[in-house]
């Protein structure tokens, strides 16, 4: 047996996409593993993010399904939408990757414990529920982020964000939300979907403003294409309670609106409050941030942290592979760091987003000269639907090296094409080899290898 004077080699607090990861292969690596976790295992991916999100967006998919199938002869009259058996169903499904992922830690050897677990020094951890202490060499901090609400605005709480919005007891009819990110613009779809009236109330210009501008200007296109209202330069000033379930939203600009439900998706905090890093000598950054070196060590010897926390690129991928990588580093003497180039992103609007390097704004701050090309077409499956969802594709090509450096989509299957692509453009595939490959036909992804003509916008 290992002499150490520790309980465990590695105490993660935090069992989401990242915290599991590092910890399963740890403890596959032989390391002595404890894992606190203060709402459920698998995190805000599993129980709250990702995975029940794309089940809602397939869920309100269908609510237009319907009505496009009439142009290939279909009869579906008197459809209807049970919220209730959604929410039931999707439970089920999230009870049932909950009760995997615990497994997986269990059968990897590591301890679980259901509790808040804060840093006492570097190498101690205090279980807030079990109102003890244990000790460990290494503390990883796996906290994820949460969502930012602006406390500031009168009524605020009458407000849900993320957290809540997977259990409202009922659908809303109508829907104002606070935001342009993707969990907004996610979000309004779904609504819009499922039949409420969905309002996006920006402050910005651009909605989806970290992505390409036409990724931007199209998803707002099709938004307002879908019978969503977008209100940019907006904000909300005062949320005041209008008897029963209503309330009443007043804007910046003067507006007022009413809603059965308010979302709040203003962006999300790293998840540090509280957790006694600073006081154990972490530095934290401006949005408390946990400040880690490429291989996630802070600056604590003792104490690395990983995903969302760090506040480096907050997607589950990536925070999966950070703690693989911390894994691998130091419990599989397999030094390793996480690569950020290339990293695909998806939006799951109606129609998706798929969209992998760089924009054509910071690949002309990067590169130079560079040569676009872009599409925008109707796909045939809406020649008989009727539906006017459009596609829009563009590639970003470095005119002196020819390489293919962002590729970004708007239009059914985008995320699964951009997924594919992210191979070919991290691998640094050439304008010239996208030209070379075979179409194959008839799909909306074969206008990635017949795009011939530099576009010029029309400035
Ligand atoms: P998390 O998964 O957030 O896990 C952190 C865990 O730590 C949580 O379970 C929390 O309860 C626990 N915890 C926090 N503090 C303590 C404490 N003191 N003690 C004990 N436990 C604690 N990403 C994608 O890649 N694709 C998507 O489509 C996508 N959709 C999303 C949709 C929504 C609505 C949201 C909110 C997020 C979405 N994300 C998506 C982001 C993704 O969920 C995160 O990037 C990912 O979960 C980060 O993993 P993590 O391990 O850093 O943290």
């Amino acid at each position: 047996m290992r002499m150490t004077k520790y309980d465990y080699d590695l105490f993660t607090i935090g069992a989401g996409s990242g915290g599991v990861r590092a910890s399963r292969l740890a403890a596959s690596y032989g390391a002595r593993v404890g894992v606190a976790e203060e709402y459920r295992v698998g995190g805000t991916c599993v129980i709250r993010g990702c995975v029940p999100k794309k089940l809602m967006v397939y869920a309100s998919e269908f609510g237009h399904a319907f009505e496009e199938a009439k142009g290939y002869g279909w009869t579906a009259e008197n459809v209807s939408f049970d919220w209730k058996t959604l929410i039931a169903n999707k439970d089920e499904e999230i009870d049932r990757l909950n009760g995997i992922y615990i497994r997986n830690l269990k059968n990897a050897g590591a301890d679980i414990f259901e509790s808040r677990a804060v840093v006492k020094d570097p190498h101690t951890v205090h279980l807030v529920k079990e109102n003890r202490d244990v000790t460990a060499e290494r503390i990883l901090i796996a906290t994820g982020g949460a969502p930012w609400v602006d406390e500031s605005v009168p009524g605020h709480e009458l407000g849900v964000t993320s957290n809540e919005v997977f259990h409202l007891e009922k659908l809303p009819r109508h829907v104002v939300i606070a935001g342009g990110g993707y969990i907004a613009v996610e979000f309004a779809c779904i609504f819009k979907g499922l039949g409420a009236e969905v309002t996006l109330v920006y402050r910005g210009e651009d909605i989806l403003r970290y992505f390409d501008r036409c990724i931007s200007v199209q998803v707002h296109d099709e938004l307002k294409r879908l019978g969503i209202h977008v209100l940019t330069q907006a904000v909300f000033t005062k949320i005041e309670a209008a008897g029963g379930d209503e309330k009443r939203v007043h804007l910046s600009t003067g507006t007022v609106l009413d809603a059965d439900l308010v979302f709040w998706a203003v962006g999300r905090k790293p998840s540090t409050q509280g957790l006694g890093l600073a006081e154990a000598g972490v530095k934290l950054g401006k949005n408390g941030e946990v400040i880690v070196d490429e291989f996630s060590k802070s600056s604590v010897d003792s104490i690395y942290a990983i995903g969302d926390v760090t506040d480096r690129v907050n997607l589950t991928p990536v925070a999966i592979r950070e703690g693989a990588a911390f894994a691998e580093t130091t419990y599989n003497n397999n030094p390793q760091s996480m690569d950020y180039a290339f990293i695909p992103a998806a939006v799951f609007s109606q129609p998706p987003v798929g969209s992998v390097g760089y924009s054509e704004y910071d690949a002309r701050k990067k590169f130079g000269a560079v040569d676009i090309y872009k599409t925008d077409f109707r796909p045939m499956k809406n020649t008989l639907s009727g539906s006017q969802q459009r596609t829009m594709m563009k590639l970003i090509v470095d005119a002196a090296s020819d390489r293919v450096v962002g590729c970004h989509i708007v239009g059914e299957g985008a995320p699964e094409m951009i997924q594919c692509l992210a191979i070919a453009v991290k691998a640094g595939v050439t304008k010239k080899q996208f030209d070379e490959t075979c179409a194959l036909h008839p799909t909306a992804a074969e206008e990635l290898v017949t795009m011939k003509t530099k576009w010029v916008p029309n400035l």
